[in-house]
């Protein structure tokens, strides 16, 4: 069976204790961590151990990489593989980390093609994957989103479950799943659901999801993996087939977790 510690070096990483200053830093950054019972806290530990060393972290803008960035990151990006067997993201080799939003500037069109009907705004964005390439994630939203999981937003969620979903072959919404009846109910929620989310944001009315993820089927399964970690009680209440299917791929009961730690 596939191993994540059978790697060598890996191993040798591991021969280091968790730092103290690290445990802090989750304590207090990443409110997911604290919902954690003790083996999954250690699993966790042990991936951000190794991610940290694996992974290429660039400051760019003048940002400055420190233990902070480099935990938060890791343990939320951990978090959506704690429970299923998985390499680390393998195939991400570069984290670029800017310090607030990156505006990416309108692109430049010719004197013929200027029309007052094409929008020229400049898109900010808040992170963005790439298949084989560097996710780019923008420090101050990252902060946001792991300080008020209320809001239900979380760009590195986000930008990692857009990784998960490409190493599928393509980024469509489904990732690799772990079996053959799993595509079949995650074909007939998740069409469901989009199209849902699709309708209703047409139309202007209120959504349960972000109206973002009715943008394509990869945006979809990116904003309601967010959810599915931030808002799980919320959404197992209101949108129980969704929350089930993801569950399912996840292999985490998120709501449960929750529950849990709010009655400690
Ligand atoms: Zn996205």
């Amino acid at each position: 069976m596939f191993h994540w510690l059978r790697d060598h070096r890996r191993k040798e990483i591991l021969q280091q204790p968790f730092p103290a200053e690290w445990k802090e830093i989750l304590a207090e950054m990443v409110i997911h961590y604290s919902f954690l019972n003790g083996e999954e806290k250690n699993h966790l530990e042990q991936m951000v151990q190794v991610f940290t060393v694996e992974k290429n972290y660039e400051g760019c803008n003048g940002q400055e990489i420190t233990d902070e960035i480099k935990v938060v990151i890791a343990a939320e990006a951990c978090m959506l593989i704690l429970g299923f067997p998985h390499d680390l993201y393998a195939g991400l080799l570069s984290l670029l980390i800017y310090p607030s939003t990156v505006v990416v500037p309108p692109p430049k069109m010719g004197v013929f093609t200027q029309s007052p009907l094409i929008e020229q705004s400049e898109t900010a964005i808040y992170g963005q994957a790439f298949q084989r390439g560097p996710v780019i994630l923008v420090w101050d939203e990252v902060t946001r989103g792991a300080r008020h999981p209320e809001s239900g937003h979380n760009v590195v969620y986000h930008e990692f479950a857009h990784l998960l979903d490409m190493e599928s072959g393509a980024a469509n919404g489904t990732p690799r799943l772990h079996s053959r009846d799993q595509y079949k109910i995650w074909a007939k929620v998740f069409t469901e659901e989009f199209l849902r989310l699709r309708r209703r944001s047409e139309r202007g009315e209120k959504t349960f999801l972000d109206p973002y993820g009715a943008l394509n089927e990869a945006e979809f399964f990116a904003v309601a993996t967010e959810y599915f970690f931030d808002r799980p009680i919320r959404m197992e209440k209101k949108r129980k087939a969704l929350y089930d299917v993801l569950s399912g791929f996840y292999r985490q009961d998120t709501a449960q977790r929750q529950r849990q730690y709010n009655t400690k």
